[in-house]
């Protein structure tokens, strides 16, 4: 789980996965959710290196995240990050699944079936289908084109490879200085066909102040039982905070 972003898009100085959601860091209902997922074995999360204690002390021991295997430093970029912990992925490992600790609202509808269409396909990724209509803009301001966006799909996370893919793809791109924003593209690069699996628009990418609000108006509905029906881990209510 790559959770090792500076959070700098959010304007604050704490970074977006250790911003309080329902009273408690953001990462905390992400990590919850693999926990309680039985295809889970493992989780290695990758921090920034100035917060390793901090997340060994206060998330992982304080929450009895005993999946957690290990914490290790993060890297410049997404990708980086993501990088370092594949390097400790043990070698018995069937499948990787990639999560980014700043989607809070991941089901175990999604991690079931993203894990079972990797097992199926070598790789799978959570992804939506494109609601809105697409253009295309030129740097003067005015529409270009309309896209058809009938086979468009937004990608999310989690994702999910055959071990043996993502590492090669990882080597692979950081030997040719190839960088991607998700996973699965140094996968397809690689030359493999990548399934898809329908996510949910509330699966959300805290990026953005505004997203801390729809992100408590989800929690909030999930707690009172009026969200979307999928299971989620539960969500406690602890009062830990990020260390600054
Ligand atoms: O940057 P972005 O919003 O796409 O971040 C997605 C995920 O990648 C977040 O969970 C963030 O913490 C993580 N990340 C990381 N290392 C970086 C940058 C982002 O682990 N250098």
């Amino acid at each position: 789980m790559p959770a090792a972003g500076r959070g700098l898009r959010m304007g604050g100085s704490i970074p977006k996965q250790f911003l309080s959601l329902g009273g408690e860091p953001l990462i905390i209902q992400s990590l919850r959710a693999l926990q309680a997922a039985a295809v889970v074995d493992q989780i290695i999360l990758a921090v920034p290196s100035a917060d390793i204690e901090y997340c060994e002390n206060e998330i992982v021991l304080r929450h009895r995240f005993t999946k957690v295997t290990k914490v290790v430093a993060g890297g410049v970029e997404r990708q980086d990050s993501v990088r370092h912990a594949l390097a400790e992925v043990p070698s018995d490992t069937e499948i990787v699944l990639v999560h980014d600790a700043v989607r809070p609202f991941m089901t175990q509808r999604m991690i079931d079936e993203v894990v079972a269409a990797a097992r199926k396909h070598g790789a799978a990724i959570v992804a939506l289908p494109m609601r809105d209509t697409v253009k295309q803009v030129r740097p003067d301001g005015m529409i270009e084109r309309t896209i058809d966006r009938t086979p468009l799909w937004l990608a999310q996370t989690p994702q999910a490879f055959r071990r043996d893919w993502i590492e090669t793809a990882h080597q692979k791109a950081y030997a040719e200085g190839v960088r991607a924003t998700d996973d699965a593209f140094l996968v397809e690069w690689l030359g493999h066909s990548v399934a898809v699996v329908e996510g949910s628009g509330e699966n959300i990418k805290v990026t953005r102040p505004e997203d801390m609000v729809i992100g408590e108006a989800i929690l909030a509905s999930r707690m009172t039982g009026s969200g979307t029906g999928e299971t989620c881990a539960k969500s406690g209510m602890g009062k830990s905070r990020p260390s600054r």
